[in-house]
């Protein structure tokens, strides 16, 4: 009988789209937050395991509210080898590890679990992926003066990371003062020194008179709302070296192109991504990735989002 569906010859005998086997030894890795359907993190680690000839499988997970715990205790038992974390999930799932990272439990924020005896070990590898991705730009930190935008999770772990990095100083603007101030007290506790110097975002006018480098930490700008952008006037992008946005979607955003249009230069997040999920996959498998291997995962990523 003809039930409309049909065999596709590459799924048969244990293969999958890609050409990779699953068998007895296949290892599990995943992606657990809420939602997931568009997460670029399966390419990511599915081309590192073809390419590395590893056996190993990366999906997403949706977990529901409230089934976080029994999701990490479940995936434990069932020999998970790792789990990134996206959000609402990213600091509620420190309950529920083992151990944590000294740097990710000062930002309060895990995006990346690793199996140990016993249980999960998190670490922020966010961070660290935006450190890196810089590095391969070519855009360094230590000494700098920079202009962050946003107090959320992700503006906060790159205060972190100015911190580490010495930067020279971070102006921190934030919609919401309190958020900002918040983030500084706590970066410049930890570093013990005046790092971040929190400002209301409509008091960008009052940034010193010098170029900085800017990392656009909010969420203004994001697809599909496109030609937003935290802050129109072109007097501000004037004061910009160079624009880090971390979003990816678009590609190129609003702020990009208003950072360029004055003279700058100007990168998205889309390396960050990539690199974020480099280290935690060197972290699961114990190798090192090269910046070849980079390289080649960056094109499929691009390829993916429709870009050539
Ligand atoms: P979040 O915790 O929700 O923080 C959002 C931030 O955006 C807050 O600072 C918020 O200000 C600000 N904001 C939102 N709407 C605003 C508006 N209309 N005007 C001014 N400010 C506004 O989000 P998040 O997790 O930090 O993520 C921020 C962005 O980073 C997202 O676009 C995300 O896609 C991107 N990201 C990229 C990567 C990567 O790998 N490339 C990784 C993580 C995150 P208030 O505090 O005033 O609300």
């Amino acid at each position: 009988m003809d039930d409309g569906r049909t065999i596709d010859s590459e799924m048969t005998d244990g293969k999958m789209m890609d050409g990779k086997t699953i068998d007895g030894k296949t290892r599990l890795c995943g992606l657990i937050g809420n939602p997931v359907e568009h997460t670029m993190s399966p390419v990511i680690h599915n081309t590192l395991a073809g390419h590395c000839g590893h056996n190993l499988v990366y999906v997403p997970f949706l977990v529901e509210e409230g089934n976080l715990a029994d999701a990490v205790r479940g995936a434990y038992a069932l020999n998970v080898l790792g789990l990134n974390v996206t959000v609402p999930y990213k600091s509620a799932v420190i309950d529920s590890l083992v151990e944590t990272d000294d740097l990710a439990a000062r930002i309060g924020a895990v995006n990346t679990l690793v199996r140990t005896e016993g249980g999960y070990k998190g670490y922020n590898t966010d961070m660290s992926g935006l450190y890196r991705a810089m590095v391969s730009e070519g855009i360094r930190i230590e000494g700098e003066e920079i202009v962050l935008l946003g107090a959320g999770g992700a503006a906060r772990a790159v205060a972190y990371l100015c911190g580490e990095q010495k930067a020279g100083k971070v102006w921190l603007l934030n919609r919401t003062y309190e958020k900002a101030e918040r983030v500084a007290e706590e970066v410049n506790a930890a570093f013990g020194r005046e790092v971040v110097v929190p400002m209301l975002l409509s008091d960008y006018e009052k940034l010193p008179e010098r170029k900085f480098l800017a990392i656009q930490g909010t969420s203004v700008g994001l697809a599909p709302k496109e030609d937003d952008v935290v802050i129109e006037d072109a007097a501000f992008y004037r004061k910009i070296h160079t624009g880090f946005d971390l979003i990816y979607k678009p590609f190129t955003t609003r702020f990009m192109r208003l950072v360029r249009e004055a003279g700058g230069e100007a990168y998205n997040g889309l390396k960050m991504l990539l690199y974020q999920g480099i280290i935690a996959y060197e972290l699961w498998n114990q190798v090192e990735i090269t910046e070849k291997e980079a390289a080649l995962v960056y094109d499929r990523m691009k390829r993916e989002m429709g870009i050539s």
